[in-house]
C-alpha cells in the first residue's frame, strides 16, 4: 500500500556527486521507502552559468548504480513533471506575477554597483547587511516608466515586517527568527530566471512535497521559504535538516582535505553497497540494542526514522569507511570479487589471463584489502619475479638453507597439487626431520618463493603460486 509521503532530491547538477548530496539522497530514499512513499528526483538548473554537460545523466546514473531509484523524475517520468526547473520558466513567472498582484513582492532597479555601495555603507556602520528595501516605497508611475524605458529589474520579496517566523525542524527542533533580520530576497532575476527560493517553493508544493529533507545550510532559507508559503496560501511542507558531514578537524567536508565526489571513492574502488552503509550512519544510527553496523539497503530501509537523525555533525572517519569496504570485500563472493578487480590490475599492469592462478590470487587477497585498489599491491608479490639481493643470496647459502630448500623440493615435488592446506603440514615434517626450527626454517623458503622478508603465510604464497612455480623458483637457486 502506498500513502501520501513524498519526498525529494533537488540537486543543482554540478557534474559530481558530493557526498553531503549522497546522504541527502539516501536519507530521502530510506524515508520514503520506509514509509510506502514516493521519492522525487528534481534537478534545479536555473543557475544557466553553472550548466555543465553530461552531468544530469551522470548524477541519474550513480544514483541508480547506488540503488537509489527514484519514482518520478527526469527519463522515469510522473505527473508533476517537467522535472527540470529550467523547463518550468513559465510556472515560476505566472506565480511570481501573482505575488506582485497581491502585494507580497515588488520591483527593483538597483544596478550591481548600487547594492555593492548600499553593502559596503552598511558594513561601514556595522550593520547587517542586506537590501534596504528602499524600492517598496516606488510608485506605480516610477516603475511603469522604468520598465517602459527597459530598466533592468528584480523581483523582490516583500518580507512582511515586525513579525517572528517559527518553524519546528524534526531534526533542529524549534527555530524563530524576527522577520526584520529577514533580507528582501530576490525571487525573479533580471533575465527573468527564478532563485532558488521562489522556485524551490513552488516546486515543492506543486510536486506535491509532504516532507523536505536537506542539508543543514539551508536552514537560514526556510524563513523565506515560510513567508512564500504563506503568500500563496499554502501548506508549510515538514522539514528536516540533516546535519553537515565534517572532517577529523570539525571543518565542514571539502576538497581541500580529499575527495568528497562520491565516483572518486567507487572509482578508488569502495563498494556501493559500503559507501552507502557508511553514509547512513553519518548522522543516523538505529538506535540502541542495535550494535550491528553492516546494513544492506533493505535492511537501512526497515530500521531509518527521522527521529534517530542527530542534529549535531557527523564526522567522516575514512579509516572507519576503510574498515567497513574490507568487511564487504571478506563477505563478497571470490569469483564476483575477481571480476571486478580485473581493472584494477589490468590498470596496474598486472596479466590476470591464467584464471586459475588468478583466482587463487584473489582468495589469497580477499580478507586483507581495504579497497580494491589496493588489490594490484598485494597481487604483485604472486607476478612479480624473484630478484634476491647479495645479501639474501648469502643467506640462502647457509647449510641450513640448503638442507630445508632441497628438502622442500622433494617434498613439494612428490605432491600432486599444491591445495589450500596441505604446505603447512610439509613445513612441520621438515622441522621434524631436520630439527631445524623458526627463523633458519621460514626464512629461506620466504626468501626463496618471494625475496621478501616479510608477507602472507607461506602456506598461502605456496598454495597461489601451485606446484609447477613453487619449484620452479627453488630450482633456479641451483
Ligand atoms: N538545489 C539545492 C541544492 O543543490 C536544493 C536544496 C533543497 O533541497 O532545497 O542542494
Amino acid at each position: 500500500m502506498t500513502n501520501d509521503i513524498r519526498v525529494r532530491f533537488a540537486p543543482s547538477p554540478t557534474g559530481y556527486l558530493h557526498l553531503g548530496s549522497l546522504r541527502t539522497a539516501l536519507f530521502n530514499y530510506l524515508f520514503a521507502k520506509h514509509n510506502n512513499g514516493k521519492f522525487i528526483l528534481r534537478i534545479e538548473d536555473t543557475d544557466q552559468s553553472r550548466k555543465v554537460e553530461g552531468a544530469v545523466e551522470n548524477l541519474i546514473n550513480i544514483l541508480n548504480d547506488m540503488g537509489l531509484k527514484y519514482d518520478e523524475g527526469p527519463i522515469a517520468g510522473g505527473e508533476y513533471g517537467p522535472y527540470f526547473q529550467s523547463e518550468r520558466l513559465d510556472i515560476y513567472k505566472k506565480y511570481c506575477d501573482e505575488l506582485l498582484a497581491n502585494g507580497y513582492a515588488y520591483y527593483a532597479f538597483e544596478t550591481a554597483q548600487e547594492l555593492d555601495e548600499m553593502r559596503k555603507i552598511q558594513q561601514m556602520q556595522g550593520k547587517q547587511t542586506m537590501y534596504n528595501r528602499r524600492a517598496r516605497n516606488l510608485t506605480e508611475n516610477e516603475i511603469n516608466e522604468k520598465i517602459a524605458s527597459g530598466v533592468p529589474y528584480v523581483i523582490r520579496l516583500k518580507v512582511p515586517l515586525n513579525e517572528e517566523i517559527k518553524f519546528n525542524d524534526l531534526i533542529r527542533g524549534n527555530v524563530k527568527i524576527e522577520t526584520n533580520m529577514i533580507d528582501d530576497q530576490v525571487l525573479l532575476k533580471s533575465d527573468g530566471f527564478p532563485t532558488y527560493h521562489l522556485a524551490n517553493v513552488i516546486d515543492d508544493h506543486l510536486m506535491k512535497i509532504t516532507h523536505i529533507i536537506r542539508g543543514e545550510e539551508w536552514l537560514t532559507s526556510v524563513p523565506k521559504h515560510i513567508i512564500l508559503y504563506n503568500a500563496f496560501g499554502w501548506q508549510v511542507p515538514d522539514m528536516a535538516h540533516v546535519p553537515l558531514i565534517l572532517n577529523p578537524d570539525k571543518s565542514k567536508l571539502s576538497k581541500r582535505q580529499g575527495d568528497v565526489a562520491t565516483e572518486d571513492y567507487l572509482k578508488k574502488g569502495y563498494l556501493k553497497e559500503a559507501l552507502v552503509n557508511f553514509m547512513a550512519l553519518l548522522g543516523w544510527n538505529p538506535g540502541e540494542g542495535e550494535k550491528r553496523e553492516i546494513f544492506s539497503l533493505k535492511e537501512l530501509v526497515n530500521l531509518f526514522t527521522i527521529e534517530k537523525v542527530n542534529s549535531a555533525g557527523a564526522v567522516f572517519n575514512t579509516e572507519k569507511l576503510n574498515w567497513m569496504n574490507a568487511e564487504y570485500i571478506k563477505q563478497m563472493d571470490t569469483a564476483k570479487l575477481a571480476e571486478i578487480v580485473i581493472p584494477y590490475m589490468n590498470t596496474a599492469g598486472i596479466d590476470t589471463s591464467d584464471k586459475d592462478k588468478y583466482n587463487r590470487v584473489i582468495f589469497a587477497i580477499k580478507n586483507y584489502i581495504n579497497t580494491l585498489q589496493e588489490a594490484p599491491e598485494h597481487s604483485e608479490i604472486y607476478y612479480s619475479n624473484v630478484n634476491l639481493s647479495e645479501e639474501q643470496k648469502d643467506i640462502l647459502k647457509s647449510e641450513t638453507s640448503k638442507q630445508v630448500l632441497n628438502l622442500l623440493n622433494i617434498k613439494t615435488a612428490a605432491l600432486f597439487e599444491i591445495t589450500a592446506d596441505n604446505f603447512k603440514p610439509v613445513l612441520n615434517e621438515i622441522q621434524k626431520e631436520t630439527g631445524i626450527k623458526g627463523k633458519n626454517l621460514f626464512m629461506p623458503i620466504r626468501l626463496a618463493l618471494t625475496s621478501k622478508e616479510h608477507g602472507p603465510e607461506l602456506g598461502t604464497i605456496a598454495y597461489v603460486l601451485g606446484k609447477e612455480e613453487v619449484l620452479n623458483r627453488l630450482n633456479i637457486l641451483n
